[in-house]
Protein backbone atom coordinates (compact mmCIF):
# COMPACT_ATOMS: atom_id res chain seq x y z
CA UNK A 1 0.00 0.00 0.00
CA UNK A 2 0.88 3.22 -0.88
CA UNK A 3 2.01 5.80 1.97
CA UNK A 4 -0.07 8.04 -0.04
CA UNK A 5 -3.35 5.44 0.27
CA UNK A 6 -2.31 4.85 3.73
CA UNK A 7 -2.58 8.38 4.70
CA UNK A 8 -6.03 8.38 3.10
CA UNK A 9 -6.90 5.67 5.55
CA UNK A 10 -6.09 7.52 8.46
CA UNK A 11 -8.08 10.22 7.58
CA UNK A 12 -11.05 8.54 7.15
CA UNK A 13 -10.53 6.22 10.01
CA UNK A 14 -9.71 9.59 11.99
CA UNK A 15 -13.09 10.44 11.74
CA UNK A 16 -14.78 7.29 12.90
CA UNK A 17 -12.83 7.94 16.30
CA UNK A 18 -14.16 11.39 17.23
CA UNK A 19 -11.00 13.57 15.58
CA UNK A 20 -12.32 16.70 14.39
CA UNK A 21 -9.10 17.91 11.78
CA UNK A 22 -6.12 15.75 11.08
CA UNK A 23 -3.03 17.20 9.12
CA UNK A 24 0.48 16.13 7.96
CA UNK A 25 3.78 17.45 7.97
CA UNK A 26 7.74 16.63 7.89
CA UNK A 27 9.80 15.61 10.77
CA UNK A 28 12.03 18.99 9.55
CA UNK A 29 12.85 21.03 12.24
CA UNK A 30 11.14 23.92 13.07
CA UNK A 31 13.34 26.75 12.08
CA UNK A 32 11.07 30.14 12.87
CA UNK A 33 9.99 28.50 15.90
CA UNK A 34 13.60 27.95 17.47
CA UNK A 35 13.98 31.64 16.66
CA UNK A 36 11.33 32.84 18.64
CA UNK A 37 11.89 30.77 21.30
CA UNK A 38 15.30 32.19 22.08
CA UNK A 39 13.97 35.56 21.94
CA UNK A 40 11.09 34.25 24.32
CA UNK A 41 14.09 33.18 26.66
CA UNK A 42 16.15 35.73 26.85
CA UNK A 43 13.26 38.12 27.26
CA UNK A 44 12.67 35.80 30.11
CA UNK A 45 8.87 35.70 28.37
CA UNK A 46 8.73 31.85 29.20
CA UNK A 47 6.39 30.21 31.96
CA UNK A 48 8.62 27.90 33.14
CA UNK A 49 6.07 24.87 32.75
CA UNK A 50 8.07 24.43 29.10
CA UNK A 51 10.27 21.80 28.31
CA UNK A 52 13.60 24.01 28.35
CA UNK A 53 15.95 22.50 25.61
CA UNK A 54 14.70 24.78 22.88
CA UNK A 55 16.45 21.59 20.13
CA UNK A 56 14.38 18.81 21.53
CA UNK A 57 11.44 21.40 21.39
CA UNK A 58 12.41 22.19 17.38
CA UNK A 59 13.69 19.24 16.08
CA UNK A 60 11.67 16.46 16.11
CA UNK A 61 14.96 13.85 15.03
CA UNK A 62 16.09 14.43 18.38
CA UNK A 63 13.22 13.40 20.06
CA UNK A 64 12.55 10.09 17.64
CA UNK A 65 15.66 9.71 15.96
CA UNK A 66 13.61 7.41 12.92
CA UNK A 67 11.21 10.37 12.41
CA UNK A 68 9.95 10.94 8.92
CA UNK A 69 6.63 13.02 10.11
CA UNK A 70 4.13 13.95 12.37
CA UNK A 71 0.53 13.56 12.08
CA UNK A 72 -1.50 16.44 13.96
CA UNK A 73 -5.14 16.12 15.06
CA UNK A 74 -7.44 18.50 16.98
CA UNK A 75 -10.82 18.20 18.97
CA UNK A 76 -12.98 20.79 19.36
CA UNK A 77 -14.49 22.11 22.70
CA UNK A 78 -17.78 23.84 23.67
CA UNK A 79 -16.82 27.63 24.63
CA UNK A 80 -19.82 28.42 26.03
CA UNK A 81 -22.06 26.94 29.27
CA UNK A 82 -25.55 25.15 28.41
CA UNK A 83 -26.83 26.39 31.19
CA UNK A 84 -25.24 28.82 33.89
CA UNK A 85 -25.17 28.06 37.74
CA UNK A 86 -26.83 31.43 39.46
CA UNK A 87 -23.96 33.55 41.28
CA UNK A 88 -25.46 34.42 44.18
CA UNK A 89 -24.61 36.67 47.29
CA UNK A 90 -24.32 34.47 49.51
CA UNK A 91 -22.84 31.89 47.58
CA UNK A 92 -20.59 33.60 45.09
CA UNK A 93 -18.72 31.22 42.56
CA UNK A 94 -15.43 30.88 40.96
CA UNK A 95 -14.79 30.34 37.03
CA UNK A 96 -12.66 27.53 35.64
CA UNK A 97 -12.30 28.69 31.87
CA UNK A 98 -13.60 26.52 29.22
CA UNK A 99 -10.08 24.49 28.51
CA UNK A 100 -10.75 22.76 31.88
CA UNK A 101 -14.68 22.11 30.81
CA UNK A 102 -15.11 17.78 31.07
CA UNK A 103 -12.17 15.51 30.99
CA UNK A 104 -9.02 16.29 31.25
CA UNK A 105 -8.07 16.74 27.52
CA UNK A 106 -4.71 15.11 27.53
CA UNK A 107 -6.30 11.75 28.64
CA UNK A 108 -9.06 12.01 25.80
CA UNK A 109 -6.01 12.91 23.18
CA UNK A 110 -3.95 10.68 24.02
CA UNK A 111 -6.83 7.88 24.14
CA UNK A 112 -7.24 9.11 20.19
CA UNK A 113 -3.74 9.02 19.64
CA UNK A 114 -2.99 5.52 20.72
CA UNK A 115 -5.90 4.20 18.44
CA UNK A 116 -4.67 5.73 15.50
CA UNK A 117 -1.19 4.44 16.43
CA UNK A 118 -2.66 0.70 16.59
CA UNK A 119 -4.33 1.44 13.00
CA UNK A 120 -0.94 2.17 11.45
CA UNK A 121 1.01 -0.55 13.44
CA UNK A 122 -1.85 -3.05 12.24
CA UNK A 123 -1.23 -1.84 8.48
CA UNK A 124 2.61 -1.51 8.73
CA UNK A 125 4.21 -3.36 12.02
CA UNK A 126 7.77 -1.82 11.69
CA UNK A 127 6.38 1.53 12.21
CA UNK A 128 7.55 3.74 15.35
CA UNK A 129 5.49 5.96 16.49
CA UNK A 130 5.62 8.47 19.41
CA UNK A 131 2.47 10.51 20.72
CA UNK A 132 2.24 13.72 22.88
CA UNK A 133 -0.81 16.19 23.78
CA UNK A 134 0.32 19.37 25.52
CA UNK A 135 3.59 18.17 27.82
CA UNK A 136 5.86 16.84 25.25
CA UNK A 137 8.59 18.42 23.93
CA UNK A 138 7.06 19.85 20.71
CA UNK A 139 5.01 22.76 20.28
CA UNK A 140 1.63 21.15 19.69
CA UNK A 141 0.71 24.85 17.98
CA UNK A 142 3.87 24.54 15.24
CA UNK A 143 2.98 21.41 14.68
CA UNK A 144 -0.29 22.05 13.63
CA UNK A 145 0.14 25.02 11.44
CA UNK A 146 2.54 23.64 9.43
CA UNK A 147 0.35 20.60 9.22
CA UNK A 148 -2.40 23.08 7.48
CA UNK A 149 -5.03 22.58 10.62
CA UNK A 150 -5.08 26.48 11.27
CA UNK A 151 -2.59 29.33 11.52
CA UNK A 152 -1.36 30.75 14.87
CA UNK A 153 -3.03 34.08 15.59
CA UNK A 154 -1.82 37.23 17.47
CA UNK A 155 -3.60 35.89 20.59
CA UNK A 156 -0.72 32.69 20.19
CA UNK A 157 -3.74 30.27 19.49
CA UNK A 158 -4.30 28.11 16.33
CA UNK A 159 -7.25 29.41 14.62
CA UNK A 160 -8.89 26.74 12.85
CA UNK A 161 -11.31 27.88 9.82
CA UNK A 162 -14.18 25.35 11.15
CA UNK A 163 -13.93 25.85 14.73
CA UNK A 164 -11.69 28.69 15.52
CA UNK A 165 -9.22 28.76 18.82
CA UNK A 166 -11.42 26.28 20.69
CA UNK A 167 -9.70 22.86 19.75
CA UNK A 168 -7.36 20.74 21.72
CA UNK A 169 -3.76 19.73 19.75
CA UNK A 170 -2.02 16.52 19.63
CA UNK A 171 0.01 14.75 17.30
CA UNK A 172 2.24 11.67 16.84
CA UNK A 173 5.78 11.45 15.16
CA UNK A 174 6.03 8.59 13.22
CA UNK A 175 8.90 6.99 10.93
CA UNK A 176 6.46 7.00 7.84
CA UNK A 177 7.12 9.74 5.26
CA UNK A 178 3.51 10.72 4.61
CA UNK A 179 3.01 13.35 2.06
CA UNK A 180 3.09 16.50 4.07
CA UNK A 181 -0.23 18.63 3.52
CA UNK A 182 0.21 22.63 3.27
CA UNK A 183 -0.21 25.31 5.41
CA UNK A 184 -3.06 27.45 4.80
CA UNK A 185 -2.78 30.93 3.95
CA UNK A 186 -4.75 32.99 6.78
CA UNK A 187 -3.57 36.14 9.13
CA UNK A 188 -5.25 37.99 11.68
CA UNK A 189 -4.45 41.06 9.30
CA UNK A 190 -5.50 44.25 10.84
CA UNK A 191 -7.33 42.92 13.61
CA UNK A 192 -5.85 43.79 16.89
CA UNK A 193 -8.33 43.09 19.15
CA UNK A 194 -6.68 40.66 21.62
CA UNK A 195 -3.75 42.47 22.03
CA UNK A 196 -6.41 45.30 22.68
CA UNK A 197 -8.14 43.57 24.71
CA UNK A 198 -5.63 41.23 27.33
CA UNK A 199 -5.65 43.61 30.61
CA UNK A 200 -2.32 42.80 32.03
CA UNK A 201 -0.83 43.48 28.34
CA UNK A 202 0.76 40.13 28.09
CA UNK A 203 0.24 39.70 24.58
CA UNK A 204 3.11 41.73 22.78
CA UNK A 205 2.67 43.10 19.30
CA UNK A 206 3.72 40.35 17.13
CA UNK A 207 2.15 37.37 18.39
CA UNK A 208 4.34 36.85 21.41
CA UNK A 209 3.33 36.55 24.36
CA UNK A 210 5.04 37.24 27.83
CA UNK A 211 3.66 34.83 29.74
CA UNK A 212 4.98 35.81 33.48
CA UNK A 213 2.31 38.51 32.54
CA UNK A 214 -0.58 36.29 31.59
CA UNK A 215 -3.42 35.52 34.01
CA UNK A 216 -3.87 31.67 32.33
CA UNK A 217 -0.43 31.15 33.47
CA UNK A 218 -0.80 33.00 37.09
CA UNK A 219 -3.55 31.24 37.48
CA UNK A 220 -1.65 28.24 37.75
CA UNK A 221 1.43 29.70 40.30
CA UNK A 222 1.80 28.25 44.08
CA UNK A 223 3.46 31.54 45.00
CA UNK A 224 1.72 34.67 46.27
CA UNK A 225 0.06 36.29 42.93
CA UNK A 226 1.77 39.55 42.40
CA UNK A 227 0.02 42.96 44.09
CA UNK A 228 -0.53 44.26 40.61
CA UNK A 229 -2.85 41.16 38.90
CA UNK A 230 -4.96 40.27 42.27
CA UNK A 231 -7.78 42.82 41.46
CA UNK A 232 -7.71 42.30 37.51
CA UNK A 233 -8.35 38.41 38.29
CA UNK A 234 -11.78 38.61 39.23
CA UNK A 235 -13.05 35.30 39.65
CA UNK A 236 -10.99 32.92 37.44
CA UNK A 237 -9.93 30.03 39.42
CA UNK A 238 -7.88 27.89 36.54
CA UNK A 239 -7.06 29.73 32.49
CA UNK A 240 -8.49 33.05 31.41
CA UNK A 241 -9.75 33.10 27.94
CA UNK A 242 -10.42 36.95 27.21
CA UNK A 243 -8.27 36.54 24.42
CA UNK A 244 -10.17 33.90 22.62
CA UNK A 245 -14.03 35.61 22.93
CA UNK A 246 -12.86 38.47 21.84
CA UNK A 247 -11.61 37.05 18.96
CA UNK A 248 -14.21 37.66 15.19
CA UNK A 249 -12.77 34.15 14.35
CA UNK A 250 -14.12 32.52 17.80
CA UNK A 251 -17.87 34.28 17.43
CA UNK A 252 -20.53 31.38 17.34
CA UNK A 253 -18.01 28.64 17.59
CA UNK A 254 -19.42 26.38 20.54
CA UNK A 255 -19.13 23.15 19.85
CA UNK A 256 -20.55 20.21 21.80
CA UNK A 257 -19.29 17.20 19.87
CA UNK A 258 -17.96 14.90 22.32
CA UNK A 259 -19.16 13.89 25.66
CA UNK A 260 -16.18 13.46 27.07
CA UNK A 261 -16.06 17.37 27.36
CA UNK A 262 -19.41 18.25 27.89
CA UNK A 263 -19.01 20.98 31.17
CA UNK A 264 -20.21 19.65 34.13
CA UNK A 265 -21.35 23.62 35.60
CA UNK A 266 -20.97 23.16 39.17
CA UNK A 267 -17.43 22.31 38.70
CA UNK A 268 -16.93 24.96 35.75
CA UNK A 269 -18.61 27.00 38.21
CA UNK A 270 -17.81 26.15 41.57
CA UNK A 271 -18.97 27.75 45.19
CA UNK A 272 -15.97 29.53 46.43
CA UNK A 273 -16.36 29.02 50.12
CA UNK A 274 -16.21 25.13 49.89
CA UNK A 275 -12.97 25.27 48.31
CA UNK A 276 -11.21 27.34 51.51
CA UNK A 277 -11.27 24.14 53.68
CA UNK A 278 -11.27 21.56 50.79
CA UNK A 279 -9.52 18.24 51.98
CA UNK A 280 -6.79 16.77 49.54
CA UNK A 281 -8.99 13.39 49.23
CA UNK A 282 -12.50 15.74 48.06
CA UNK A 283 -10.79 17.80 45.98
CA UNK A 284 -9.41 14.89 43.95
CA UNK A 285 -12.51 12.64 43.95
CA UNK A 286 -14.22 16.40 42.38
CA UNK A 287 -11.86 18.11 39.98
CA UNK A 288 -9.35 15.38 39.73
CA UNK A 289 -10.83 14.68 36.42
CA UNK A 290 -10.80 18.07 34.99
CA UNK A 291 -7.20 19.72 33.36
CA UNK A 292 -7.51 22.60 35.44
CA UNK A 293 -6.68 20.65 38.58
CA UNK A 294 -3.06 19.10 37.70
CA UNK A 295 -1.16 21.63 39.88
CA UNK A 296 -3.18 20.59 42.63
CA UNK A 297 -5.54 22.52 45.29
CA UNK A 298 -3.24 25.12 46.09
CA UNK A 299 -3.20 27.97 43.48
CA UNK A 300 -7.24 26.82 43.21
CA UNK A 301 -7.81 27.70 47.02
CA UNK A 302 -5.61 31.00 46.77
CA UNK A 303 -7.29 32.18 43.78
CA UNK A 304 -10.76 31.41 45.25
CA UNK A 305 -9.21 33.12 48.02
CA UNK A 306 -8.74 36.59 45.49
CA UNK A 307 -12.07 35.57 44.30
CA UNK A 308 -13.97 36.26 47.17
CA UNK A 309 -12.15 39.42 48.23
CA UNK A 310 -12.69 40.58 44.25
CA UNK A 311 -16.84 39.93 45.28
CA UNK A 312 -16.10 41.61 48.54
CA UNK A 313 -18.23 38.86 50.22
CA UNK A 314 -18.75 39.32 53.65
CA UNK A 315 -20.32 36.09 54.29
CA UNK A 316 -16.71 34.54 53.72
CA UNK A 317 -15.67 36.63 56.43
CA UNK A 318 -15.91 33.92 59.64
CA UNK A 319 -14.10 31.24 57.21
CA UNK A 320 -11.33 33.83 55.82
CA UNK A 321 -10.43 34.55 59.44
CA UNK A 322 -10.35 30.45 60.49
CA UNK A 323 -7.82 29.96 57.55
CA UNK A 324 -5.65 33.20 57.93
CA UNK A 325 -5.37 31.25 61.38
CA UNK A 326 -4.95 27.74 60.87
CA UNK A 327 -3.87 27.23 57.75
CA UNK A 328 -0.46 25.62 57.42
CA UNK A 329 0.64 26.98 54.08
CA UNK A 330 2.09 30.94 54.40
CA UNK A 331 0.44 31.31 51.14
CA UNK A 332 -3.10 30.97 51.51
CA UNK A 333 -2.90 32.13 55.29
CA UNK A 334 -1.57 35.64 53.84
CA UNK A 335 -3.47 35.53 50.64
CA UNK A 336 -6.93 34.81 52.98
CA UNK A 337 -5.11 38.33 55.55
CA UNK A 338 -5.02 40.28 52.35
CA UNK A 339 -8.96 39.17 51.17
CA UNK A 340 -10.16 40.02 54.71
CA UNK A 341 -8.71 43.64 54.36
CA UNK A 342 -10.40 43.96 51.00
CA UNK A 343 -13.92 43.29 52.41
CA UNK A 344 -12.92 45.12 55.29
CA UNK A 345 -15.22 46.55 58.48
CA UNK A 346 -14.37 46.71 62.23
CA UNK A 347 -14.52 42.48 62.30
CA UNK A 348 -11.93 41.96 59.52
CA UNK A 349 -9.63 45.08 61.41
CA UNK A 350 -9.73 43.07 65.10
CA UNK A 351 -8.93 39.70 63.34
CA UNK A 352 -5.88 41.19 61.55
CA UNK A 353 -4.69 43.21 64.82
CA UNK A 354 -4.52 40.04 66.41
CA UNK A 355 -3.38 38.19 63.93
CA UNK A 356 -0.15 40.84 63.29
CA UNK A 357 1.10 39.95 66.96
CA UNK A 358 1.34 36.16 66.69
CA UNK A 359 2.14 35.35 62.91
CA UNK A 360 5.60 34.29 62.91
CA UNK A 361 6.12 34.04 58.73
CA UNK A 362 7.82 37.56 57.14
CA UNK A 363 6.17 37.37 54.32
CA UNK A 364 2.36 36.66 55.59
CA UNK A 365 3.05 39.41 57.86
CA UNK A 366 3.60 41.21 54.88
CA UNK A 367 0.10 40.09 53.95
CA UNK A 368 -1.30 41.50 57.12
CA UNK A 369 -0.25 44.99 56.92
CA UNK A 370 -1.32 44.91 53.89
CA UNK A 371 -4.71 43.86 54.55
CA UNK A 372 -5.05 46.48 57.35
CA UNK A 373 -4.01 49.17 55.59
CA UNK A 374 -6.25 48.28 52.70
CA UNK A 375 -9.19 47.75 55.68
CA UNK A 376 -8.21 50.96 57.61
CA UNK A 377 -8.83 53.08 54.06
CA UNK A 378 -11.86 51.88 53.46
CA UNK A 379 -13.48 52.38 56.93
CA UNK A 380 -11.61 56.13 56.74
CA UNK A 381 -13.53 56.42 53.00
CA UNK A 382 -16.77 55.78 54.41
CA UNK A 383 -17.01 57.09 57.59
CA UNK A 384 -14.42 60.18 57.84
CA UNK A 385 -15.58 61.44 61.11
CA UNK A 386 -13.82 58.21 62.22
CA UNK A 387 -10.89 58.68 61.32
FE1 LIG B 1 -6.02 37.67 15.42
FE2 LIG B 1 -7.89 39.52 16.00
FE3 LIG B 1 -8.22 36.98 16.77
FE4 LIG B 1 -6.33 38.47 17.96
S1 LIG B 1 -8.55 38.84 18.04
S2 LIG B 1 -6.11 36.37 17.24
S3 LIG B 1 -5.66 39.75 16.25
S4 LIG B 1 -8.11 37.73 14.65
Amino acid sequence: MSLNMLKQEIIEYSKTIGIDKIGFTTADPFVELKERLRTQQQLNYQSGFEEQDVDKRTDPKLIMPEAKSIISIALAYPSRLKKTPKNEKQNRRGLFASVSWGRDYHVVLRERLIKLEAFIKERVPLAVTKSMVDTGELSDRAVAERAGLGFVGKNCSLITPEFGSYVYLGEMITSLPFPPDEPILDSCGSCNKCVEACPTGALVQGGQLNAKKCLAYLTQTKDFLPDQYRDTLGNRLYGMDKCQIVCPRNQNKNFYLHEEFEPNPELAMPPLKPLLKISNRKFKETFGTVSGSWRGKKPIQRNAIIALAYFKDETALDDLIDVMKTDPRPVIRGTAAWAIGKIGGQKAILALKTMETVENDEEVLQEIKKGLAIAKNKLTKESPSRS
